[in-house]
């Protein structure tokens, strides 16, 4: 068999099997192995398809934001499409990153809003004249789940945004999670009442929102951190990200703890082992750290590739929590 013949067989292998992990995990919500295995196999299949660009199709999930929404919720499209992040896994990677995006710039100093990576799941609140009318899923990136009934029981969730010079039409993006005792509290009723127990937070968070029934995801112990806008109509909003946040917090939204803006690679090296070292004492999971550019022209002179923005990166912390219940399960790989 030639280098190429071998190189389609296993890419086809992977795609094959990340889509079937993707399906578990984004559908059914119940993983069937660890995020770091995951993590291992889509870098494998990236690094064929960039050696092999004859070999890149677009459904292959490396071009490709979740998985297709559950039609039962009802449909939202994304105008502007909620994309994912590209994962930095070492100090190297992250110093390419910012390298990459110094060069595009064409600049040497670049400020990055930092922030804690929180594992729960993304979702589009809707505010028309300040009162919550959507809330959705990210779904594949561009049509999610409408998730409304359910993200108006969070209490986090603000249901009428406060203060002046409110967009009439805002759109604000943010990650809905279960924070880490309500997630134990939770496990623990289900195995007293011998039903199934969740595998982590995230999923429990993302099996909540996911109901048909509102008084399911009203009777979990749910939260949401606010992070980011997508749509905004008659309104302005400040140039830089890390302002958008603070007026975030002003308009009554619950906008993440630990968000500083720092300078260059060592900023964000620095940032990341300060929360390295404060995760096991925060009462909700992250799972790394985001670095965003933090000023919005230097951001659209950057622009985005097929599933990602260039001007972020989710520089990813050791693994941690490993799969317990399907640690047995041999992995076809
Ligand atoms: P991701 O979770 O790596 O990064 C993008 C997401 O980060 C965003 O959509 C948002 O929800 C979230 N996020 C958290 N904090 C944020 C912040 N401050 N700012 C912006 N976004 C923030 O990407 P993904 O596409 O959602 O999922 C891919 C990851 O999910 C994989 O790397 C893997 O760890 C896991 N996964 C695991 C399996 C499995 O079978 N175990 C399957 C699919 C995906």
């Amino acid at each position: 068999m030639t280098a190429t013949a071998q190189a389609r067989e296993r890419v086809e292998t992977l795609r094959k099997l990340i889509n079937d992990y993707n399906y578990n995990y984004y559908v059914l919500d119940s993983p069937v192995v660890p995020d770091s295995e995951y993590d291992r196999l889509m870098r494998e299949l990236q690094n064929l398809e960039a050696q092999y660009p004859e070999l890149v199709v677009p459904d292959s999930p490396t071009q490709r934001v979740g998985a297709e929404p559950l039609k039962a919720l009802g449909e939202v499209k994304h105008e502007i499409p909620m994309l994912s992040l590209n994962n930095a896994f070492s100090e190297e990677e992250l110093a390419d990153f910012h390298r990459r995006v110094k060069e595009r710039l064409g600049i040497e100093q670049v400020e990055y809003a930092a922030e804690p990576k929180l594992d729960g799941l993304a979702v589009s609140l809707l505010y028309q004249e300040g009162i919550l009318v959507q809330g959705a899923t990210r779904g594949d990136g561009v049509t999610g789940e409408d998730v409304t009934h359910n993200v108006r029981t969070i209490p986090t969730v603000s249901l009428h945004l406060r203060g002046d010079k409110i967009p009439s039409l805002l759109e604000v993006r943010g990650e809905v999670y279960m924070p880490k005792e309500g997630f134990e509290r939770l496990n623990r009723e289900h195995l007293a009442k011998g039903e199934k127990t969740f595998v982590n937070p995230r999923n429990a968070a993302a099996g909540s929102l996911r109901q048909l029934d509102p008084r399911i995801a009203a009777s979990r112990p749910l939260a949401i951190f606010c992070y980011g806008v997508g749509k905004v109509e008659q309104g302005t909003l400040p140039q830089r990200h890390s302002e958008v946040l603070a007026r975030l917090k002003q308009w009554g939204l619950r906008t993440p703890p630990h968000v500083e803006v720092v300078a260059g690679l060592a900023g964000c090296q620095e940032y990341y082992q300060r929360l390295l070292e404060r995760r096991d004492g925060l009462p909700y999971e992250i799972d790394g750290v985001v670095f965003k550019v933090d000023r919005f022209d230097q951001r659209q002179a950057l622009g985005f590739v097929a599933r990602a923005p260039r001007w972020a990166i989710a520089y990813k912390f050791p693994a941690q929590e490993e799969l317990t219940q399907i640690l047995d399960i041999e992995v076809q790989v």
